[in-house]
């Protein structure tokens, strides 16, 4: 069993919903925590009864006032998860897992879960998700196959909000077309594969950097602590949030196209080019992003049932030609690689995924 996770698209009233539903929750769950507390002190109960009690409570008498109407609006589902988390979260207090609940707060980070009532419900793939009782949304990152499962939950992280459910499998039915690749990751372009794919950081990243640095100009130009450096520095802070998503989108995408249809996948286990590049240099995975890029890929890999494997660090990938195995200083300025010895002339990153790919661990 594993879990399915995706960003949500959504606009202001999807947002503000699943907003409203976080809320419910804590509502729901503090509510829950009181009264228990309240009648542990009235005499012994079980959790399952003092769980039922809240519910008849809930249901009964706090639904239907006028103050609480809308609760009503909300799904249902949610105030049913929030007492089994109560009830979840008594059972691992008294087994000595956690501590004694807690009230929630927003404070805790807001999410929520809903499942289908009625068993197990199938989701399409595609970029669209439908969750019991909430309703369809878009997805950035597509369901790339069929899934069935029950319980969703909802979560927000930073300004976004994500989905996440089990499904109930060894591993992902894919089966990976090609066998092996070598993957550079490079400063020129963000992948280059050994079967002479090249994957180029998104334009909307490169946008965003070109912004970045003009504003990291204006600011520096700004008199130190004035209203208008102030609003810059606001406005480069969003920028980087925005380039931290764009970048992260790109190398889901990236990773679960590599994982689902190779075998075999070899990569450098540290991305030493990306570490002495110039700053500026550096492409969508180079800077800081390689090691998501790494943790990612390990998973999926997992998830679909390819193998991963790192290169040793040290291997000169980049000096070696992939022909004869001769090695020449290349200095990260220089493009291709021309071999003085067998007279091989090709891309330097192309040359360097093709050692990546033909390594073997020495002995
Ligand atoms: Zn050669």
């Amino acid at each position: 069993m594993f879990a399915v996770k995706r960003a949500l698209k959504l606009n202001n009233n999807e947002a503000n919903l699943m907003a409203r539903h976080a809320g419910f929750r804590r509502v729901v769950f503090n509510f829950g925590l009181s009264l228990r507390t309240q009648m542990y002190s009235e005499g012994k109960f079980t959790d399952s009864k003092v769980i039922n009690e809240v519910k008849k409570v809930l249901t009964n008498y706090v639904k239907k006032k006028p103050e609480f109407g809308w609760m009503n609006q909300l799904s249902s589902r949610v105030y049913q998860n929030a007492l089994i988390d109560l009830k979840d979260a008594f059972s691992r207090y008294r087994s000595g897992k956690a501590g004694h609940p807690r009230f929630a707060s927003r404070r805790d980070g807001q999410s929520f879960t809903v499942d289908s009532s009625s068993g197990k419900v199938l989701l399409s793939a595609g970029n669209t998700i439908k969750i019991p009782t909430l309703g369809t949304f878009r997805l950035y990152e597509a369901l790339e196959c069929g899934y069935v499962s029950q319980t969703f939950t909802i979560s927000k992280e930073g300004s976004r909000w994500f989905v996440s459910f089990c499904v109930d499998a060894e591993r992902l039915p894919v089966q990976q077309s090609q066998a092996s690749v070598g993957i550079d990751v490079g400063i020129k372009y963000a992948a280059t594969l050994s079967n002479q794919q090249v994957f180029d950081a998104p334009k909307p990243l490169k946008q965003a950097k070109t912004k970045l640095a003009t504003l990291q100009r204006q600011a520096s130009k700004q008199v130190k602590g004035s209203q208008n450096q102030g609003k810059t520095y606001n406005k480069i802070g969003r920028l980087h949030a925005r380039i931290a998503c764009i970048r992260l989108d790109f190398l889901h995408k990236l990773t679960t196209y590599l994982a689902k249809k190779f075998k075999r996948i070899l990569i450098e286990d540290l991305n030493i080019k990306g570490m002495m590049a110039n700053h500026k240099l550096a492409g969508a995975i180079s800077d800081l992003g390689f090691y998501e890029f790494k943790r990612q890929l390990d998973y999926k890999c997992k998830m679909y049932g390819a193998a991963l494997v790192l290169v040793d660090k040290w291997f000169p990938s980049s000096k070696t030609c992939s022909n004869c195995g001769n090695k020449k200083d290349m200095p990260l300025s220089v493009r291709t690689f021309d071999c003085p010895a067998c007279g091989r002339y090709l891309d330097r990153d192309l040359n360097a995924s093709l050692n990546i790919l033909n390594w073997e661990p020495s002995a």
